[in-house]
């Protein structure tokens, strides 16, 4: 492996050994804070609790940190000497889901979704319990491992990526002047893969999503004289089908497109046509060529539709939730590659296929100009994820109320990746110490 800047290689194994030579003090306190945060999930730019935990374990460990950046983002500063400066960073919302994994420190919290309403059920569906637990972990190692490196560690705790508007709010509110030149952007997401492997691609990773609130009109009136009505639930469910010639019909067949309509809600009794329909539709493209095709073809298809219908008014389209394309700078992940594989070794580091999963990571590396590296870690009980081989949607993945990653050795690979991928930007310290650099300790 190779160093940042002119450290040798026998440094960098040094620095990174003798970081993880800490992680019998941390482990204990990292994996009692898994299962609190897992208990007390928060909904998105509602992570106060989680906010206040991380920036209260930053501070121990020595850290600047600034807290109600774009909400209640946290951002940790150590300033180590000369050097590069490297982000890492966590996503700490959770979701409207209602956990179903019988754990023993599973949620049943409620929260009430930021639009207002009833209360729902929060849970930890997409691990970000688990982002913050690693990274941390991983802040407090590179704390007590100062002396083997320099350069700036910046530790971003990021809110509301599962709504999309987490970076960029965090972007909006001054980001880049808070943190200054950034050398390179990392960060993790614990995934439905064998626990203690991770998962890195060059090139576009994750896919750039729409989400698109869709609302057509009719004419109510009564069930039995649908010729005094327009029925706009036929209509919306013309447009349903209609959709899906999209993807069949007008993008490359050699482009990975989806479009889902996840919702469609019209009406409330049997016997009455009702006056209007709502549909919400998820879109996920990897190029902006093709994602500017398939929104042109939504439009086109829901006005025909509704002229198609008769519809008494013209329908309405509102956009939320979306996410830019995350495109890992090859150069950057050939070197995280590298790292983790020589830490890890190779069997454990795999090339993830594409997925059409989104991320606003890269929004946030993008707001502070940054190359950037997204990867993944797996937390599924390996013998479990291989017995579900044949079977692979019986899995529970992210979202699903049934996602639990395993503790260990998820918490230490994704502790241990973070801290590994940093050193291998950061200088060697200014100053050699002399004595012993305290390595020796086992790599997970
Ligand atoms: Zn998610
Ligand atoms: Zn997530």
């Amino acid at each position: 492996m190779t160093a940042g800047a002119e450290g040798s290689e026998l440094n960098l194994e040094i620095a990174v050994a003798a970081a993880l030579a800490g992680a019998e003090q941390v482990r204990p306190w990292q994996e009692d804070l898994y299962r609190d945060l897992h208990q007390h999930p928060e909904l998105s730019h509602q992570e106060i609790r989680t906010a206040a935990a991380a920036a209260d374990r930053l501070r121990q460990a020595g850290f600047e940190v600034t807290t109600n950046i774009g909400g209640t983002g946290v951002v940790g500063i150590l300033r180590n000497g000369a050097g590069p400066t490297v982000l890492l960073r966590a996503d700490m919302d959770a979701l409207p889901v209602k956990e179903d994994t019988g754990l023993p420190y599973a949620s049943v919290e409620l929260g009430t979704p930021a639009g207002g309403g009833a209360p729902v059920p929060v849970a930890h569906a997409c691990g970000h319990d688990m982002h913050v637990a690693c990274l941390l972990g991983a802040a407090q190692l590179l704390a007590d491992a100062q002396k083997h490196w320099g350069g700036t560690l910046v530790a971003v705790f990021q809110p509301a990526e599962e709504t999309g508007d987490g970076a960029r709010g965090m972007v909006a509110d001054g980001l880049a002047d808070l943190v200054g030149h950034v050398d390179v952007a990392l960060g993790q997401h614990v995934a439905p893969l064998p626990a203690g492997t991770i998962a890195a691609t060059p090139g576009p990773a994750f896919a750039a999503a729409d989400c698109i609130r869709v609302t057509v009109y009719g004419r109510g009136g009564h069930a039995s004289m649908p010729q005094a009505s327009i029925d706009p639930v036929l209509l919306a469910a013309n447009i349903v089908v209609r959709l899906q010639s999209i993807v069949a019909r007008e993008v490359d067949p050699a482009e990975p497109v989806v479009l889902t309509v996840g919702s469609i809600n019209a009406g409330t009794k049997a016997n009455i046509i009702p006056d209007h329909a709502e549909l919400q539709l998820n879109i996920r493209t990897y190029s902006e060529s093709v994602r500017e095709t398939v929104l042109a073809a939504i439009r086109r298809i829901v006005t025909a539709e509704c002229a198609a219908s008769n519809s008494p008014r013209e329908p309405e389209f509102e956009t939320f939730d979306q996410f830019p394309v995350t495109d890992n700078d090859p150069g950057v992940t050939a070197r995280v590659t590298e790292m983790l594989a020589a830490l890890f070794g190779a069997g454990r580091v795999i090339t993830a296929p594409r997925v059409l999963g989104s991320e606003d990571f890269g929004e946030l590396a993008r707001g502070v100009g940054a190359p950037y590296c997204f990867w993944l870690f797996g937390g599924a009980d390996p013998a479990a994820f291989a017995a579900a081989g044949e079977n692979p949607g019986e899995f529970p993945v992210n979202h699903s109320p049934r996602f639990a990653p395993m503790i260990q050795p998820t918490l230490d690979t994704g502790t241990a990746a973070l801290v590994a991928a940093a050193m291998a930007w950061f200088s060697p310290p200014v100053e050699r110490r002399s004595g012993s650099p305290g390595a020796g300790g086992s790599i997970p």
